[in-house]
């Protein structure tokens, strides 16, 4: 054994790096397919990698190819990479991208490339003006991330990856403003051994931090949709129940904060089904949960528990305070609807409301009872009333 290399040779790690990106470029497309359309951004990250792997493949045939594709075009391609994966997060986190102000910056980069490759070749020159233009590139991008403020991993990865990227870039445009940066990109100083590295591993944790994001966006999704009635858009029945459970739990803590349920069941329903049809049934009860929200803004969380039956739960709210707040849904949604409106020959709707409250701990299961046996007896009572369970 000779010399102990001090470090690897450059054009391993770059070999390496264009088959993990290709490798998560394949795992991307994947799940570009079985992810719902409203994930975006996926195709621009799956192409980033593959064309960050051509650049690769471009800037290691440098002595066997003309300098126009392997420096000029190298870098350009590469360029176009960043872009993508700019891309991408403009898809993902605003839905639509605008790049081509970039695109144009890099058709321009090619230009000074080209000069400063044949008619006066000079590598420190094309070392400034690629490492500047990449350095802007990579903080803008990180600059939307920072401007979004995600909360997620994913998203603090990708932010963390994209300013470590803009320093790198930075300090090598620094580092050629002092004629410290060696004079080929294949040849191993530690700077060019060092920003070779980090590219490497950035390929690969990009293309991680994306997929997490994605991951992570499909699960919000999906839980949004499972908690969700999908007629009206409030809470679904399991989802009420959880949450009752935990103002529950919260009040057996706190103690001396109330807790109220409401329940709420359109009189006469299944007439207006009769009369009009589905279809105007189904607007009845989109229209009802839009003015019971509009009644009760922050104070309440709405649920359908079942059919023409909802739920109103209020965190807070003493027995007076709940009686009078369902009062107030009750004239909300019998308001006559406006003339013009496809519902007005539905004419009034009127519903029914059994208010339980408590003060101490109880179980879900017991507020539930008696707010429904409070309904029961305004149903009894002659419907269109507000009844305190007993
Ligand atoms: P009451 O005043 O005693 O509550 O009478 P009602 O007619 O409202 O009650 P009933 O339980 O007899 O009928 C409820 C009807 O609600 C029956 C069912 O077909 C209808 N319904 C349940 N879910 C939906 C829905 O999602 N859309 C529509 N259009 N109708 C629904
Ligand atoms: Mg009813
Ligand atoms: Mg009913």
């Amino acid at each position: 054994m000779g010399n102990m290399p001090t470090v690897i040779d450059p054009r391993s790690i770059i070999l390496l790096a264009g088959i993990m990106g290709v490798i998560m470029a394949v795992v991307v497309f994947f799940m570009r397919r079985s992810y719902p359309r409203s994930i975006r951004g996926l195709r621009e990250w799956a192409w980033a990698p593959l064309v960050a792997f051509a650049s690769t493949m471009l800037f290691s045939a440098r002595s066997v190819l003309p300098d126009l594709m392997t420096v000029v075009l190298a870098n350009m391609v590469l360029f176009q990479a960043c872009i993508l994966y700019y891309a991408g997060s403009q898809q993902f986190l605003l839905g639509h991208s605008r790049t081509g102000g970039w695109t144009l910056v890099n058709l321009a980069m090619g230009a000074v490339l080209a000069w400063f490759t044949l008619v006066r070749p000079d590598y420190e020159a094309r070392l400034l003006v690629v490492t500047l233009l990449v350095t802007l590139l990579f903080l803008n991008h990180a600059g939307l991330y920072v401007r979004h403020r995600g909360r997620v991993f994913g998203m603090g990865l990708m932010t963390g990856l994209l300013l470590l990227q803009a320093l790198v870039a930075g300090l090598r445009f620094v580092s050629a403003v002092f004629g410290l940066a060696g004079s080929d990109l294949m040849e191993a100083t530690w700077i060019q051994s060092l920003y070779i590295t980090m590219y490497s591993l950035t390929v690969l944790l990009l293309s991680i931090a994306a997929i997490l994001m994605a991951t992570d966006r499909v699960h919000t999704e999906f839980e949004y949709l499972a908690s969700r009635d999908p007629l009206t858009g409030v809470l679904n029945r399991r989802a009420l129940l959880d949450a009752c459970e935990a103002e529950a739990r919260r009040l057996a803590r706190a103690g001396s904060r109330g807790l109220a349920l409401l329940m709420i069941d359109v009189d006469h329903f299944k007439r207006i089904n009769d009369r009009f049809g589905h279809q105007q049934g189904d607007a009845v009860l989109r229209a009802a949960v839009q003015r019971m929200q509009e009644a009760t803004g922050q104070a309440g969380v709405l649920g359908r528990y079942g059919g023409e039956e909802f739920a109103l739960l209020l965190p807070g709210a003493d027995a007076q305070a709940a009686l009078d707040h369902a009062d107030r849904l009750r004239h909300a949604v019998a308001a006559p609807f406006e003339s013009g409106s496809p519902l007005q020959p539905v004419g009034p709707v009127s519903v029914s409301i059994g208010v339980a409250s408590v003060s101490t701990q109880t179980s879900v299961d017991a507020l539930f009872a008696s707010a429904d046996a409070a309904l029961y007896r305004a149903k009894a009572q002659g419907r269109d009333r507000v009844v305190a369970a007993a």
